[in-house]
């Protein structure tokens, strides 16, 4: 993966709405940026042809500078040939040879695609809160709970590309049922629908809670960002549903952390823009569940990058 370092690259975020298209300088600027539908309805062909369009455009409209590499990240699993496998929100992908289209269709170009979560933990190794940190753990909290794992600077893939999935550790043999079909994983207590619906159920015994008025009394609209903000103005039940989601999610980070040497964890995704609320509450959980050595150590960060991550580490696959 190493050779041929770009100075320049074109970074897609493949997601199951949007294609996400950017041009990214080897410091991460953003030089230009583009988005078009994914047509994700419609197939493989008609997304890798968006993948196409949205590359072609950001070529043409940036005529001054010479761009030969592309990096992709995708959601599913990636594996060591750059077929995708079986992504949640796309459909008809099985297993779809989507580094072997696009090679196809840029002669000349190096390609490389990776698992998206992966991608974002590549950013924010290179050009974001990971970058005075050679090792560390990755999480993107939003949805679902993914990760990506970081050693020495470089991604750590696993034998075949599945590693960091830190969403399904179990933290609750006897938990709720989880959509990959096991059970008390961490995802199913702090992914953002599970943790609506936890905090529906708490807001219903506080009618006193400034989240109601937010959410027009509709509690079906309770999102994080509801919580966080009421969470700034002081309510005292959505700081407690925000720090009770840290401390469950810390469980989970904590068995990585000691299983992998670990001291410090980037977290990303829209639930920690909720900041020190859920951050704090997840390294307290992080150190009550470590071995002693390594708790005084222990660092739990806000990612930089915000949803630029996904263009910006697709990007720096190449660069
Ligand atoms: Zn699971």
């Amino acid at each position: 993966m190493n050779q041929h370092r770009a100075s320049n690259a074109i970074g897609i975020d493949l997601g199951g709405t949007t294609v996400k298209a950017g041009l990214v300088s080897e410091s991460g600027e953003l030089i230009h940026q583009t988005k078009l539908p994914s047509l994700a309805e419609m197939g493989p062909d008609a997304v890798i042809g968006q993948i196409e369009k949205a590359a072609r455009e950001i070529v043409r409209a940036n005529p001054s500078v010479s761009v030969r590499a592309m990096g992709i990240g995708a959601p599913g699993v990636v594996d060591n040939n750059g077929f995708v496998k079986a992504p949640p929100n796309l459909k008809g992908w099985s297993a779809v040879p989507l580094a072997a289209e696009l090679r196809k269709r840029f002669d000349g170009f190096r390609i490389e695609v990776e698992n998206d979560a992966n991608a974002a933990a590549i950013a924010e190794a290179k050009f974001g809160a990971g970058r005075n940190h050679p090792d560390f753990l990755f999480v993107i909290w939003g949805t679902g709970v993914g990760g990506g794992i970081i050693l020495n600077h470089t991604l750590f893939r696993g034998p075949t590309g599945g590693a960091g999935e830190i969403g399904h550790v179990t933290i609750d043999r006897n938990g709720p049922d989880c959509n990959c079909g096991n059970r008390g994983c961490v995802e199913a207590y702090v992914g953002q629908r599970y943790l609506s619906q936890r905090a529906m159920e708490k807001l219903l015994k506080h009618p006193e809670s400034s989240v109601h008025a937010l959410v027009n009394s509709d509690l079906a609209k309770v999102e994080p960002l509801f919580l966080s903000q009421a969470a700034q103005a002081g309510d005292a039940t959505a700081r407690d549903i925000l720090w009770e989601s840290g401390s469950l999610l810390g469980i989970a980070l904590a068995s990585v952390m000691n299983i992998m040497d670990l001291r410090v964890s980037i977290i990303g995704g829209g639930i920690s823009a909720a900041g020190d609320f859920v951050l704090q509450a997840v390294k307290e959980s992080v150190v009550a569940h470590v071995l002693a050595p390594l708790r005084p150590d222990i660092q739990v960060l806000q990612a930089q990058l915000g949803n630029n991550a996904g263009m910006l580490g697709a990007a720096g696959l190449v660069l």
